[in-house]
């Protein structure tokens, strides 16, 4: 971006979104692992039709921009992110029934867990595996997230997605090609400047009691509070390959406890790493490129990141 047009950019942000844009915001406060360095230009939207003017603009005036959701699945590097974030707080959520059946619309920067817990509380089925999942429906839908058995791809019918320079379609279930946390929209990353974004996404829910949802989603959370740490993390670090669990082989590689600067390896899960005493994203990175290379070695297996590296960092990725 030249001067003349980052000042041409920056007037048309703030006439459009006044204060809810700022120029060089720092990122770490909207991610789960507590670090990351600042965004260039960044603007907070309320509602999928702010999301989409942002995206439109970004693109009309070639300035690469990146969705944040709940910043829960991505390690930003410290030296911050190029171009526009966008935060994205757009929230709306509608219920229509449709005999059997119940669809929710929810625009995308809708809370996934408090989404779920919405839904339970109406006595509709199907999203409690996600009362414990940090982030937003549209992170959600990109990752295709789950959890105890659960996932996006047996809820989603439909999601309206912004295609760069085509505008808003519909997706339907088949189209976003749902694999083990991976869909076509994940497949852009690193790979696209301008990706996809999800405005919103159709869920179908079920009629169920509520006492028999709530039930079911306690059992997860106790679950999940026996076998995961707290603490600021990026949440699984690594996929679990084919046929084995990354956090089994980080530990059998010896490799709990291990620290970098302010991070290390979750006693309690391997594949967590947690930010506890002010770690960088170089911290977290060292220590997951150390996790990598000594399962490698061990094991022979290499592993795939499931979170994603965003903004500027200096070694080259594999
Ligand atoms: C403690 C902890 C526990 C977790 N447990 C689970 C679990 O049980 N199961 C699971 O699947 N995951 C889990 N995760 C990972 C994370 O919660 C999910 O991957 C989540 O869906 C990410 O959503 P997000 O909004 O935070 O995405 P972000 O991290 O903000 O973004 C992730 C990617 O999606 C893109 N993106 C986000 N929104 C949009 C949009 N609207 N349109 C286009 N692209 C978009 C971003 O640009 C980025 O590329 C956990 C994470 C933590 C920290």
């Amino acid at each position: 971006m030249n001067v003349k047009t980052s000042l041409r950019v920056v007037e048309r942000f703030r006439d459009l979104f006044g204060e809810q844009f700022q120029i060089s915001a720092p990122l770490a406060r909207y991610t789960s692992a507590r670090v990351g360095g600042p965004a260039e230009m960044f603007v907070v939207v309320n509602h999928a039709l702010e999301l989409q003017t942002a995206v439109e603009l970004a693109y009309a005036q070639h300035i690469p921009y990146f969705i944040l959701g709940g910043g829960s699945n991505i390690l930003v590097s410290d030296a911050g992110i190029r171009g526009l974030v966008i935060l994205n707080k757009a929230r709306a959520v509608q219920f229509r029934h449709t005999g059997a059946s119940v669809v929710c619309t929810a625009e995308s920067g809708m809370n996934l867990s408090s989404l779920a817990r919405q839904c339970i509380g109406k006595g509709l089925g199907g999203l409690e595996w996600a009362v414990n999942v940090p982030g937003t429906v549209g992170g959600a839908v990109v990752g295709n997230s789950g959890a105890h058995g659960g996932d996006v791809n047996s809820n989603l019918l439909a999601a309206t997605v912004w295609e760069p320079g085509r505008g808003a379609r519909i997706y339907t279930n088949e189209e976003l090609q749902y694999g083990y946390r991976d869909s076509i929209l994940k497949r852009e990353q690193g790979k696209q400047i301008w990706r996809r974004v999800v405005l919103s996404a159709e869920l179908e829910l079920k009629l169920e009691a509520v006492n028999v949802l709530t039930a079911r989603a306690e059992a997860f959370t106790t679950h999940r509070k026996q076998t995961q740490p707290g603490g600021a993390s990026c949440g699984s670090m690594f996929k679990n390959p084919q046929n084995y669990y990354a956090g089994y082989l980080i530990e059998t590689a010896g490799l709990k406890g291990v620290r970098v600067g302010g991070a290390h390896i979750s006693e309690k899960h391997a594949n967590f790493f947690i930010n506890d005493e002010d770690a960088t994203a170089e911290d977290i990175r060292a220590l997951f490129a150390e996790a990598w290379n000594s399962v490698r070695e061990q094991f022979g297996v290499e592993m795939e990141l499931e979170v994603e590296l965003v903004g500027e960092w200096e070694f080259e990725e594999r």
